[in-house]
Parts: structure tokens; C-alpha cells; sequence
């Protein structure tokens, strides 16, 4: 990772590197990555408010939500009901009252906990993986106001 410019979105290094790396774990589907997958997606999406889909974050802050407030079981709750709700949508058309708004609301770098810590040396070693991930969670929503209140 030296060397490398940090990022202008989340002010890591090598973040998209690592979140290659990252994506790959999780598809091995192997303990801890794998179960964590959406958790570290979100993370990563609002920590590059540029990648956000079509509303602006509203979904993956969501999930972040649930995960801090009540684990995995929260999350796969939430997953759950949001792939009822997708069947019923009309293809192709964002949901309304919830457009990205650019450069308004979403925070640019000053996260607490970026891809680089969670990767610890590049790696994303298991032990301790869920606690980091919880902590880029928190940060996260922290940056975007949402501290829980
Ligand atoms: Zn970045």
C-alpha cells in the first residue's frame, strides 16, 4: 500500500485494491467475510459517495443500521423484506423521494475507520474481522450524521 495516493473519498490507500481483495473473501463465502459481505459493501459505498446507487444510500445506510442495532440476524431480516419489496417495483425506475443528491449530503474523507484498517496489512485477517467491521459501521454512519439517535 506505499506509495499509493490516498483515496479522494474515503482517504484511504490503496482502497480499491483492497476492496478487490476484500470482494474476494466474501465470495469464498468463508467464515468471517462471506456473512459480512453486505455490511462491507455498504461500508465501502458510502464511504465513496460517487459508487452510490440510485438512492443515495438510503438502502445500504439502512443496512448498516441494522446491523449495529441488531447483527446479522437484523440484516438478514432487512435483506429479506427489501428483495419483497424489489419484486413489486416497476424495472428500471429509481424509487421516489429518494434521488441522490451530488455533493450534498454525503460526507467527503474525515471517516474515523476506512478499508485500510479493516485490512489491517492488506489481508483482512479473520480474527477480529466482525469487531473492525462493526467499527467501520459505526464510523460510516457517524460521518453521514446518523450516530444512532
Ligand atoms: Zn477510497
Amino acid at each position: 500500500m506505499t506509495g499509493a495516493e490516498p483515496c479522494g473519498e474515503c482517504g484511504a490507500r490503496g482502497c480499491a485494491g483492497l476492496f478487490h481483495g476484500l470482494l474476494a473473501l466474501d465470495h469464498s463465502r468463508a467464515q468471517p467475510w462471506g456473512p459480512l459481505h453486505g455490511v462491507s459493501v455498504s461500508c465501502f459505498l458510502l464511504q465513496h459517495p460517487g459508487r452510490l446507487p440510485g438512492d443515495g444510500g438510503a438502502g445500504a445506510r439502512g443496512l448498516l443500521r441494522a446491523y449495529l442495532d441488531g447483527g446479522l440476524p437484523a440484516v438478514e431480516r432487512l435483506v429479506g423484506r427489501t428483495r419483497r419489496a424489489n419484486s413489486h417495483r416497476v424495472p428500471g425506475r429509481p424509487p421516489t423521494g429518494a434521488a441522490v443528491r451530488p455533493g450534498g449530503e454525503a460526507p467527503r474523507g474525515g471517516f474515523a475507520v476506512t478499508i485500510e484498517e479493516v485490512a489491517v496489512d492488506g489481508t483482512f485477517p479473520a480474527d477480529g474481522f466482525p469487531e473492525r467491521v462493526r467499527a467501520w459501521a459505526a464510523a460510516t454512519l457517524a460521518a453521514w450524521g446518523d450516530d444512532g439517535a
